[in-house]
């Protein structure tokens, strides 16, 4: 899998893609992640990306020519499966989502800034528009990071327990169940007896009937799918 990232702040990137489990799947070569600079292409000495927006309103817009410049130089050497833009008014990230991004080829992914992106960007080149919840940041570069992270994790070979991304929240509509690790009491505060009994299928008759019982008080709309 390779995914591009196209941004004014390609500093926002740099961290969250560069360690944990991220990290160590681009190190492993499971991925690519390439960050892109939009200045690359800006316009004039100063390497413009943005302008003023047409109709007085407040605030500075991503400019066509440099987004589409970007975009063309990476399409003339590859073909890509989706050309994301990072918007709140788009498609909620969600499991299922993640679960279907994870099994493309090459994305871009294009972070908007400031008031947003000129409109024809997203009518000509935009092929699928996401949103990380319904509120307003101050760019796509942290939503972007958000997906990213939410699909490597994901790939073959990136965790390394292979099943623990099955078990995750949301995986089968479900909550995880709680987790514990040693001391098996701190402070007077045990860990529950049946994990420590040793016998799988009452582990796991426990697990299932914690996850059931979350699931209904949590997020009751995941049990009526
Ligand atoms: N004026 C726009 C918001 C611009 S915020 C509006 O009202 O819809 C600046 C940039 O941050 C956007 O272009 C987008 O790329 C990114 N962004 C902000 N909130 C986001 C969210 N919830 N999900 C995904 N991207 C978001």
């Amino acid at each position: 899998m390779r995914i591009d990232i196209l941004t004014v702040v390609p500093e926002l990137l740099d961290s969250p893609l560069s360690h944990s489990i991220v990290g160590r799947a681009v190190k492993k070569g499971l991925v690519e992640i390439h960050i892109h600079n939009l200045r690359k292409y800006g316009l004039g000495p100063r390497r413009n990306v943005d302008d003023y927006s047409y109709g007085g309103d407040a605030g500075m817009v991503l400019m066509v020519e440099p987004v589409f410049r970007m975009i063309a130089e990476l399409k003339a050497e590859r073909d890509y499966d989706e050309v994301i833009y990072m918007s709140p008014d788009g498609d909620i990230l969600d499991q299922p989502m993640a679960n279907e991004l994870s099994l493309k080829g090459n994305l871009i992914i294009l972070c908007g800034h400031y008031k947003g992106i000129d409109h024809r960007i997203r009518e000509h080149l935009i092929t699928r528009e996401i949103s990380i919840g319904d509120y307003v940041l101050s760019g796509g570069e942290i939503p972007a990071a958000v997906v990213v992270d939410s699909i490597v994790r994901l790939i073959p070979g990136a965790l390394t327990d292979e099943t623990s991304a099955l078990s995750d929240s949301f995986q089968d509509d479900l909550l995880s169940p709680p987790v514990y690790t040693r001391p098996a009491s701190f402070n007077g505060w045990d860990v529950p007896e049946v994990l420590l009994s040793g016998d799988p299928r009452k582990i796991q008759a426990w697990q299932d009937e914690q996850a059931l019982e979350r699931t209904a008080r949590l997020r009751p709309g995941l049990l009526k799918k």
